[in-house]
C-alpha cells in the first residue's frame, strides 16, 4: 500500500482563503479589521524568520500585524508592561509572545499576563483548563491544524485508537485532549513509556511529536493507520542539509493509510490555524457570530 499524502500546505492555502473572506466581510459589514501582535524577544534565528512569516501571512490576509521586537536583555517588568498594554489595545485582538524566551524571564508568567481572550496561541493556563473541561476555549495552534486535518481525512474519529508520542504542554498534551474531545481511545507515550513500538503498532492515528529524526520507522506502523508527524528536525545528510520529521516518512509510507510530509505537512498548518484563531478573537471581542 502507499499512503495518501496529506498536503498540509494546500490545506493551509485554503484555511487562509477561508479566513481572508471572513475578513473582508468583517471590514465592509462591521468596519472591523483584526489585528495581530507578535512579541520577539532576542535574536533566535529560527524565532525571526518564523515571526517574519506570521507578520507575512498576517497581511495577506487583511489583518493588521502588529511586532514588537524587544532586545535580548529586556527585563521581565518592561515585557510584562508591554502585554499590559496589549492586553488593553482595542486595535489588537491577538497576542502571541514567540517562545522560547530568553533564560532570564519567566515563560509561564508571561504567558499567564496575557488576556485569555487575545490568547491565541492557547497556552494561557485558563484556556488549557478550558479546553481539559470541554468548554469554549482558544485551541493551541499545532494542534488544532492536526485535528483539522484528520477530521477532513477521517470524516468522524470516533471510537478510533490514536496514540500520540510526545507530552509537551504545547503540542502533545493539546493533541491529546482534542482527539479525546473527539471521541478517540487516546494513548499519550512518552520518553519512559515501555515498548514504544508495540504501543504505536495499536494506532489508527498515531501523532509524532518527539523533536528526534526519524525516531518512528515503518514497522511500527499500523497498515493503514493516518500517521501525523509534527516534528522538525533539522539534519544534514550527504553533505546537504535537510529537514525530516519524527517519522521515518519512506518505510511509513509504504505502510500507512495516509501521512503528512516534512516539510509540507502540519507546519504550514500552525500559521494558518493562528490567523483563523486571531479572526475568533476579533469575533468573539464583538459579540459577533464565530466563523465555522
Ligand atoms: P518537547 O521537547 O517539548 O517534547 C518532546 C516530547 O517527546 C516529550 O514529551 C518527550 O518525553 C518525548 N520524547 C523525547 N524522546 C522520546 C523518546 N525517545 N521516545 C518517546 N518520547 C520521547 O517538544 P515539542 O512538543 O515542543 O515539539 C515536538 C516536535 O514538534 C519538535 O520537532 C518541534 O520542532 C516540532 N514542532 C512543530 C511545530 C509545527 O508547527 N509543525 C510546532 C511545535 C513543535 P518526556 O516528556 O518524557 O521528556
Amino acid at each position: 500500500m502507499t499512503a495518501k499524502v496529506i498536503d498540509g500546505k494546500a490545506f493551509a492555502s485554503n484555511v487562509r482563503a477561508q479566513v481572508a473572506t471572513h475578513v473582508t466581510r468583517l471590514k465592509e459589514v462591521n468596519g472591523l479589521t483584526p489585528g495581530l501582535a507578535v512579541v520577539l524577544v532576542g535574536e533566535d534565528p529560527a524565532s525571526e524568520v518564523y515571526v517574519r512569516n506570521k507578520g507575512k501571512q498576517t497581511v495577506e490576509v487583511g489583518m493588521n500585524s502588529y511586532e514588537h521586537k524587544l532586545p535580548a536583555e529586556t527585563s521581565e517588568e518592561d515585557l510584562l508592561a508591554l502585554i499590559s498594554r496589549l492586553n488593553a489595545d482595542p486595535a489588537v485582538h491577538g497576542i502571541l509572545v514567540q517562545l522560547p524566551l530568553p533564560g532570564h524571564l519567566d515563560s509561564d508568567l508571561v504567558i499567564n499576563s496575557i488576556d485569555p481572550a487575545k490568547d491565541v496561541d492557547g497556552f494561557h493556563i485558563s484556556n488549557v483548563g478550558l479546553l481539559g473541561t470541554g468548554q469554549k476555549s482558544m485551541v493551541p495552534c499545532t494542534p488544532l491544524g492536526c485535528l483539522m486535518m484528520l477530521r477532513d481525512h477521517h470524516g468522524s474519529l470516533s471510537g478510533l485508537n490514536a496514540v500520540v508520542v510526545g507530552r509537551s504542554n504545547i503540542v502533545g498534551k493539546p493533541m491529546a485532549q482534542l482527539l479525546l474531545a473527539d471521541s478517540c481511545t487516546v494513548t499519550i507515550a512518552h520518553s519512559r513509556t515501555k515498548d514504544l513500538a508495540s504501543v504505536c503498532r495499536g494506532a489508527d492515528i498515531l501523532v509524532a511529536a518527539v523533536g528526534r529524526p526519524e525516531m518512528i520507522p515503518g514497522d511500527w506502523v499500523k497498515p493503514g493507520a493516518t500517521v501525523i508527524d509534527v516534528g522538525i528536525n533539522r539534519i544534514e545528510r550527504d553533505g546537504k542539509k535537510k529537514l525530516v520529521g519524527d517519522v521515518e516518512y519512506g518505510s511509513a509510507a509504504e505502510v500507512a493509510g495516509a501521512i503528512t510530509p516534512v516539510p509540507g505537512g502540519v507546519g504550514p498548518m500552525t500559521i494558518a490555524c493562528l490567523l483563523a484563531n486571531t479572526l475568533t478573537a476579533c469575533c468573539r471581542a464583538h459579540g459577533l457570530p464565530e466563523p465555522e
